[in-house]
Formats: C-alpha cells, sequence, structure tokens
C-alpha cells in the first residue's frame, strides 16, 4: 500500500524527521488560509498523487508551456493562483503512464532554500537480507538514470538488524553524501530515525529523494515516498487509516476484497493462473511468442468457485484484455473448481475475447469435461508452450 507524500511527512515527523510545515487542501479556496498559516516569503504546491516525477510533469487541461505539478511560489497569491490552476487538472508523468493522475489534494509547504539535493531511501535488500539504505549526492532527478549512467555514485550501507544503525554506519552514509558540518550532525539523528520509522511501520520503501542540505547547512526530508508490506498491515491500523482507494486500480481493490492477487499490466493478454511462479513463467513465454500480458490474477491455492469467478470477471472487466490466458496447474487447487468458476463467470458477463486454458493436476479430466459441456467457446491446450502459442494467435 502507498500513501501520498502529505502523510509520508507526517509520520516520519512523528519519528522526529525534519519536515517543513505544510497544509494539505482539497479546494482552491481554502489555499490562501493554508498560505497564510505558513511563515513565508517562499511557498510550495506540491499535487498529492500516488505518482513521482511531479515536478516535471505536465497537466493535460494547461497548455504545453505551463508550470509542471510542483510549483514555487512567493507570494500567498501566487500560491492560490497555483492552486486554482492545478486542482482538478490531470498530471501526467512519467510514473502516472499516459493517462495520467487527477489532482484532487494538494499541499502547500513552508519552502525551503536548497544547497545540494541528494538521494536517500531504505529498501529490503533481497541479497543481503537487510534493511538497506541506498543514497547517492545525485539526487532530485531520475535515480534510475544515475543507476545506469553513473553507478558509481550510489552507495547501499546494510544495515544489521541486531546492531541497528551504528555510529560506523552514519558515518559511511554522512561520507557518502558527503555532508559535514551541521549537515553531518543532522545525519546522526536523522538516518537512524529513518531506519526505525521503516522497521517499526513494517514499510517496504522508503525514499526521500530529495534530502536536501538547505543553504543554512542543515537537512531536511523535501519529498517522502513510502509503501507499505501488505502483509504486515494489520499489525498497523493506523497507517492503514491513511488508504486512499481512489489512487489505486478499482480492480485491484475488488481483488484485494476476495484477497486475490492481481497486477494490472500494460499488454493485451489477461492471465488466471495459481501461484506466482507459474504467474511469472506465464508472463514469460507470452513475451517468448511476441506478446505482452495485460495483467494476471493468481487465485491462489484451494479457492471456491465464487472466488474463480471473481477472478475470471476482474480480469474481463479490463477494456485492454484481447484475449485470456487461463493457466492452471492443480495441486491442492482442483481443476473441476476453476472449471466451474471460469463457466459461472462467462455465463453471467459473456466472453468477447478469445479464452484458452490450460488445466493439469488434480481432477483435470473432470474439469475439461465440465469446459466441454459448457458449450462455451474455449480452446483447450495441452500444455505451457501450446497454451501461449494458441492465445498469442487467437489475439493476432
Ligand atoms: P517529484 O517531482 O514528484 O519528485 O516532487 P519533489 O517533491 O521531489 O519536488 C520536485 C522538485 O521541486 C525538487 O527536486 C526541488 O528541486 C523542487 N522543490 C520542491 N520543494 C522545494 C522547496 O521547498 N524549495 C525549492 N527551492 N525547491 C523545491
Ligand atoms: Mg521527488
Amino acid at each position: 500500500m502507498n500513501i501520498h507524500e502529505y502523510q509520508a511527512k507526517q509520520v516520519l515527523k512523528g519519528f522526529g524527521a525534519p519536515v517543513a510545515a505544510g497544509v494539505a487542501i482539497t479546494s482552491a479556496d481554502e489555499a490562501e488560509a493554508a498560505a497564510k498559516s505558513l511563515p513565508g516569503p517562499l511557498y510550495v504546491v506540491k499535487s498529492q498523487i500516488h505518482a513521482g516525477g511531479r515536478g516535471k510533469g505536465k497537466f493535460k487541461e494547461l497548455p504545453a508551456d505551463a508550470k509542471g505539478g510542483v510549483r514555487l511560489a512567493r507570494s500567498v497569491e501566487e500560491a492560490v493562483a497555483h492552486a486554482r490552476e492545478m486542482l482538478g487538472n490531470t498530471l501526467v508523468t512519467a510514473q502516472t503512464g499516459p493517462a495520467g493522475k487527477q489532482v484532487n489534494r494538494l499541499y502547500i509547504e513552508d519552502g525551503a532554500d536548497i544547497a545540494r539535493e541528494l538521494y536517500c531511501s531504505l529498501l529490503v535488500d533481497r541479497a543481503t537480507g537487510r534493511v538497506s539504505f541506498v543514497v547517492s549526492t545525485e539526487g532530485g532527478m531520475d535515480i534510475e538514470a544515475v543507476a545506469h549512467d553513473t553507478p558509481e555514485k550510489i552507495v547501499t550501507v546494510a544495515i544489521d538488524p541486531e546492531a541497528g544503525v551504528t555510529a560506523a554506519d552514519v558515518a559511511k552514509i554522512n561520507a557518502a553524501l558527503k555532508l559535514d558540518g551541521p549537515a553531518a550532525q543532522d545525519g546522526e539523528t536523522l538516518f537512524p530515525t529513518l531506519y526505525r520509522a521503516f522497521v517499526e511501520k513494517d514499510m517496504s520503501l522508503l525514499e526521500v529523494n530529495p534530502l536536501i542540505v538547505m543553504e543554512n547547512g542543515r537537512l531536511r526530508v523535501l519529498d517522502a515516498k513510502v509503501s507499505f508490506d501488505g502483509n504486515a498491515l494489520f499489525r498497523h491500523p493506523d497507517m492503514l487509516a491513511l488508504r486512499d482507494e481512489t489512487e489505486e486500480d478499482p480492480k485491484e481493490i475488488e481483488a484485494s476484497k476476495w484477497d486475490l492477487a492481481y497486477v494490472a499490466l500494460d499488454g493485451d493478454i489477461g492471465c488466471m493462473v495459481n501461484g506466482a511462479g507459474l504467474a511469472m513463467a506465464t508472463m514469460d513465454i507470452i513475451k517468448l511468442y511476441g506478446k505482452e500480458p495485460a495483467n494476471f490474477c493468481d487465485v491462489g491455492g484451494g479457492a471456491s468457485k465464487e472466488k474463480v469467478a471473481a477472478a475470471f470477471k476482474i480480469i474481463t472487466a479490463d477494456p485492454a484484455v484481447q484475449g485470456i490466458l487461463v493457466n492452471i496447474f492443480g495441486g491442492i487447487m482442483r481443476c473441476d473448481v476453476i472449471a466451474e468458476g471460469v463457466v459461472a463467470a462467462v455465463k453471467e458477463v459473456g466472453l468477447q475475447v478469445p479464452l484458452v486454458v490450460r488445466l493439469e493436476g488434480t481432477n483435470v479430466e473432470l474439469g475439461k469435461k465440465i469446459l466441454n459441456e459448457s458449450g462455451l467457446a474455449i480452446t483447450a491446450a495441452d500444455d505451457l508452450d501450446d497454451a501461449a502459442q494458441k492465445i498469442v494467435a487467437a489475439v493476432g
């Protein structure tokens, strides 16, 4: 689960991290009071959407030379004018995809005088099995480009879970970020603070880009992106309360109600599978034969007929889906239950696109019989290879 920047900053502030004062608003009428409550004379008006790259983003409804989704204002009036122009419009950034995201909320913040923009993130490094800091002096911009062009400018510091962030770790991070004086002192408290927030709230990603050194030499968290580990959210009702369903794909919300793992992608073949490994293999083989998956829905093991039907309906609801591949290896999951679920869903919502089904494993003969006798236009496949070729050919 992701949260907005203003919420992430609130969470980090609760742990003692240095963030600017700010006010979140949802209507332009609130902008004046919000800006007036801040010290000024510099204000920042920031679009609150679940996507980065807002500063360089463009509003669909505004002229091409209009400013982006993060704007500086040097007076209350200017901040209000920006708010009026931004709210309700659609911001397209490198991370939103071409459809963009509607900006329904702004965060008006006390502006900082920036000396340097740094990059600092925490994530779970699967290679070492440790929470790691990933830091770079090259902050504020596209960190993927830095990683690609100048990987030597990115430094990773893995944290020992027993010891936590030690003085030696802080020294490494400070050195990597070339911090000295008051900024290095701030680092001594900030880096352990970020680590504590990450661990205590079961985050899966905490990205501060940029972390800034201000003209006065102090550190400040200027942007914050937080993702939580969904499997641990039950331990954090206060974080779960920050969920903004309007930012999520409605199909993913429906899937989460059924405890289905659904992931939307960019291609045109919908995939229903059981198990993450089979999902990956199915997508790989679709790509191998020249197409791209539109999504995958993992029904897991031991799903009911109703759950399978819900999964099928979620897949067909995506207008990008030009064909569906059901690829099931029944172990605990029974092939007849899959077949019944698919037939029930198709009877309810119809079938406008080709459907290829590959079933293998427990009760496979019964499953095939149910599909054959359903009278539905289903193409049966013998194995994964055959199934992928058939659906790719059918979609054309
Ligand atoms: P993103 O584009 O979605 O990553 O949004 P950010 O919050 O990172 O802001 C983008 C850029 O706006 C930053 O890299 C800064 O250059 C600039 N910016 C944001 N806040 C301030 C501020 O308080 N003062 C100044 N001078 N620039 C800011
Ligand atoms: Mg940023």
